[in-house]
């Protein structure tokens, strides 16, 4: 899977409305995708179905039509992709890079527990893990088993953030990561592994809640063959008391801005403000955004949502 045309992704869990911090993750994706004339990817990841709505899809393709940021691809449901993850996943069991593990959740949770008695990091034993001469134990009557991902022992897993510069993580840090349930449903990681790699996506720019994942990501990636992608992950969006945006700050839905009469350039404008900068242009129009974007110019900190300068730019739009 590899491809010379840059491919983004904007990747929302339709769990709510479209906030300001994902508009701003989808324009950067949107815009970065313009600025090399590539691909911008629309994926709902609804897997989660406790708190995936229909709702909340539509509020998500609201947001981003009010915004003009139409996807050239997609949008993609990860519901629908259930047959293409199991497909994966009888490959990579099939070659040996991912294994069943009939461990019990008690049983890890012992693991862990003695892991931390022992001063280590809390971990799976690796009891199912398959090794040259190892014998596996007799597997537990009526037991179904999880799919684990034999994550490299050894080593570590780095990255050139695009945004926060070289990042590596010990493997020894990183569990066998559990990618399929006992009933066979593939896991969160998993399927934005396959995902991306099969959406041939060249950029991932995402949250820094995310940072995490990536080595876990990359790991399973290249056990696939995979090209990688570049990675960048921005930092949060900040109230303007300085702690995390959220609902306590006021409206943070994007829809409700076009509610209260906010222009939708306005607020392109300003989102693309939090966070990436061009020079000391306070007022730029969508064009010369894309003409502009480039992630060279986004901030290592954290942007400050500030309600006045936003309403100082929809002022002079
Ligand atoms: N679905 C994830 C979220 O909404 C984003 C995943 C990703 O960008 O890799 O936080």
């Amino acid at each position: 899977s590899t491809s010379a045309v840059v491919r983004t992704r904007f990747a929302p869990s339709p769990t709510g409305y479209l906030h300001l911090g994902g508009a701003r993750t989808a324009l950067f994706s949107w815009a970065f995708a313009r600025h090399h004339k590539g691909v911008f990817v629309l994926r709902i990841e609804d897997t989660d179905l406790e708190r995936s709505t229909p709702e909340a899809v539509q509020a998500i393709l609201d947001g981003m039509a009010w915004l003009d940021m139409q996807p050239d691809e997609g949008p993609f449901y990860q519901m629908q992709r259930m047959d293409r993850y199991r497909e994966v996943l009888a490959g990579m069991l099939a070659k040996g890079t991912a294994y069943y593990c009939y461990s019990s959740p008690q049983e890890v949770e012992a693991m862990r527990e003695k892991a931390r008695s022992q001063g280590l990091k809390p971990r799976y034993d690796g009891t199912w893990r398959p090794a040259p001469g190892k014998t596996l134990p007799p597997i537990p009557e009526g037991r179904k088993p999880v799919v684990r991902f034999k994550n490299p022992q050894d080593g570590a897993t780095g990255w050139d953030d695009l945004i926060k510069g070289p990042i590596s993580i010990d493997n020894t840090e990183l569990d066998d990561l559990i990618i399929a349930r006992p009933d066979g449903t593939p896991t969160y990681n998993f399927c934005v592994v396959v995902d991306d790699w099969d959406m041939n996506i060249t950029h991932v720019l995402r949250g820094d809640d995310h940072v995490n994942n990536t080595p876990r990501q990359i790991n399973i990636l290249r056990a696939l063959g995979a090209t990688l992608p570049q990675y960048g992950h921005l930092p949060m969006i900040l109230g303007p008391d300085g702690e995390k945006l959220s609902k306590r700050h006021g409206a943070v839905s994007v829809m409700d801005y076009d509610k209260e009469g906010y222009l939708p350039e306005a607020m392109i404008n300003y989102l693309a403000r939090l966070g990436w900068s061009h020079g000391n242009d306070e007022i730029f129009s969508r064009e010369q955004l894309v003409e502009w974007f480039d992630t060279r110019n986004l901030t290592k900190s954290a942007a400050q949502w500030d309600p006045k300068k936003l309403n100082w730019v929809n002022a002079h739009y």
